[in-house]
């Protein structure tokens, strides 16, 4: 059947199952959702049932929109809105949305806006046709935040016709006899930086993740010159994992080449991928190379994006149907669910994974509906990658920390922007507030304060007990006063002539630039201060070097090069990982439920992935394979 008879066929049956009385305009596929135009949207709003029931009946999901007919202008709608929700609720803000024609209201406390059972909702939406959605005032004003929703909504009529097009092409129905489902490696299997998979059936083709290694000039790209992944169109959407670059560093390039497909992933995903994707091209730009995509075309890909919570099943191909869970790695990273065919096969796609609870976030998810084979990352693979506990990395740290300051040293931690900066922030803040390390400043220098905002503004992906402080206890530890975010050159400058105890986090967290670059240069002479370092250092990189012992460090700057006597302490701190070690990883497949039938590993180097692949086989008797790249499976 076509499209457009699905459609009518549909907008039939909606109305025959409507109570009598209630109208609608046009039904219409946005994305992976069947929306239902009203020009009573009043009706709706006042009786929660229908959608539900409407919903059951058609087995899909269903969202009531008001015909942008019956909106009421903006600048109306704010005034009637401020009439209606209590004065103490605190209301900051409004973005409207003509995507959706929804109003996002931001608040203090969200529960006065929202009323007993959504009453103040309902009624704000019988008065202005909106659809209201209320979020807590962010603590952090965040920029890319801002950003992206400005650039939403002036290209609103564009991506309007950019969902519609994907919705019809997830309705297009099933067309073959044929069942099979196969994987290919299109980069990230016995290696780490790359990461790009191609899940295939008969009616459709989903690339998970799009990474780019920015560690190595050959093996920089995933193949996306083969067959799976060509021509580019074909493919139906993108699932992305999280947004670090070697899982989502090359999506722009897609959208270069002539890719018109949809984006999945969920919203702090999208906000992290494009800071990342334009600061990538900046730096690619301060030394000297020419970045492979440009800012228009990171725009383009952030049109093409739609966004998912965890737990959400959602239709995003004819015959497969995606589902996000926690995967405690990073801010909105996601262990990814497919359902393929009625039935047929169940894949989990772990992406990058923590299990275990930190300071930011719960354990990743291994408990679905139904699975049977895994592709699982592996870069703690190796049977003697264990770490130390998270604990102990702490007390680690706050030694360090101690004994430095003890000697009016500085400490200087590079740090990665997303993820390991937030998790050493809270363990700083925490021994702060208890007098554990003295109270001394903590600068925060690189994208560190912006990432951090992105991290407030989504306090629905930390886990239960940071949500607990922040909304319960009304202690945000991001917001305390320790933290100093350096703003300005001028303070940059100033911290590095007038020194004075204290902690500086900084980025890139391999040291192969940014401004802690400009922190070393100043303190590495005096042998009271110390370096730490709390995450990966790769090879090639002055992260590296450092750590192998070098004591005289030729940097370049425009005078010329100049050598850096190595004086400062340098201690590493194991332990802030974002990924699960070695234990983690093997009772990750031990405790998942149900017990699957297959694992295929990636994401580390060779060893790592053989060495995880033949110890889940013999300690489980499960069938277990360590992928490699341009190879295909077949799981079906
Ligand atoms: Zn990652
Ligand atoms: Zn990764």
């Amino acid at each position: 059947m076509a499209v457009e008879e699905v459609l009518s066929d549909l907008k039939k049956k909606i109305e025959e199952k409507l109570p009598s009385g209630t109208t609608i305009s046009s039904v219409e596929f946005e994305g992976p959702q069947l929306v239902v135009y009203t020009e009573e949207p009043k009706k709706f709003a006042d009786n929660g049932n229908i959608v539900r029931n409407l919903a059951k009946a058609l087995r899909t999901r269903i969202v009531v929109r008001p015909d942008p007919k019956v909106l009421m202008p903006p600048e109306e709608s704010i005034d009637k809105i401020l009439q209606t929700v209590p004065d103490e609720s605190g209301v900051s803000n409004y973005h409207f949305d003509l995507d959706v024609g929804e109003v996002i209201i931001e608040a203090e406390k969200p529960g006065l806006v929202i009323g007993k059972h959504g009453e103040t909702l309902r009624e704000i939406t019988k008065k202005i046709g909106w659809t209201p959605k209320v979020v807590r005032t962010p603590p952090i004003k965040s920029r890319t935040v801002q950003n992206i929703r400005e650039f939403m909504r002036t290209n609103h009529k564009e991506r309007k016709d950019i969902l519609k097009s994907v919705g019809r092409k997830i309705h297009r129905g099933c067309t073959s006899k044929d069942e099979w489902v196969r994987v290919t490696s299109l980069g990230g299997a016995k290696e780490v930086g790359r990461s790009c998979f191609i899940i295939s059936t008969p009616e459709s083709r989903i690339m998970i993740d799009c990474g780019v290694n920015v560690g190595s000039d050959d093996n920089m790209t995933p193949y996306l010159y083969v067959p799976e992944a060509y021509p580019i169109n074909q493919i139906d959407a993108v699932v992305l994992t999280h947004a670090h670059l070697d899982h989502q560093g090359l999506v722009p390039l897609l959208y270069k080449y002539g890719f018109e497909g949809p984006i999945y992933c969920t919203p702090p995903t999208r906000d992290l991928m494009a800071l990342l994707q334009l600061d990538y091209i900046d730096v690619a730009a301060k030394e000297g190379k020419r970045p492979p995509y440009s800012s228009a075309d990171v725009r383009e890909g952030l049109k093409h994006t739609i966004v998912l919570d965890y737990e959400e099943v959602t239709d995003i191909a004819p015959d497969i149907k995606l589902t996000f869970h926690n995967a405690g790695h990073i801010l909105g990273s996601a262990v990814s669910h497919f359902h393929i065919g009625d039935g047929l096969h169940n894949v989990v796609v772990t992406g990058d994974f923590k299990y275990e609870k930190t300071r930011l976030f719960d354990a990743a998810v291994n408990k679905f509906p139904r699975v049977e084979s895994v592709i699982m990352e592996s870069t703690y693979g190796n049977s003697n990658a264990t770490q130390p506990s998270l604990q102990e990395a702490e007390k680690n740290l706050q030694n360090i920390v101690n004994s430095t300051l003890k000697n009016d040293g500085i400490v200087l931690i590079p740090a990665f922007a997303v993820g390991r900066s937030q998790e050493v922030m809270i363990v700083l803040e925490d021994a702060i507030r208890k007098g554990i390390i003295p109270n001394v400043p903590v600068y925060l220098d690189g994208m560190i304060w912006e990432a951090t905002a992105i991290h407030a503004t989504y306090p629905e992906y930390l886990n239960n007990d940071l949500r607990k402080l922040i909304f319960q206890k009304g202690q945000n530890p991001f917001l305390s006063e320790c933290f100093k975010p350096v703003d300005s050159n001028e303070l940059r400058q100033k911290i590095i002539e007038e020194p004075h105890p204290c902690v500086i986090l900084s980025t890139s967290g391999m040291m192969n630039a940014g401004p802690v670059i400009e922190y070393f240069k100043a303190f590495a002479e005096n042998e009271n201060n110390t370096l730490v370092f709390v995450g990966y250092q790769a090879d090639g990189t002055l992260g590296r070097r450092i750590q192998k012992g070098w004591k005289e460090i030729p940097l370049s700057t425009r005078e010329g090069t100049h050598v850096v006597k190595m004086n400062m302490n340098v201690e590493v701190v194991d332990g802030f990982s974002g990924h699960s070690d070695r234990r983690q990883l093997m009772s990750y497949i031990q405790k998942m439920k149900p017990r699957p039938e297959r694992v295929y590993t990636e994401h580390g180097d060779e060893r790592s992935c053989i060495d995880l692949a033949s110890s889940i086989h013999k300690k489980n008797k499960m069938e277990t394979k360590a992928l490699t790249n341009l190879e295909t499976v077949r799981l079906v």
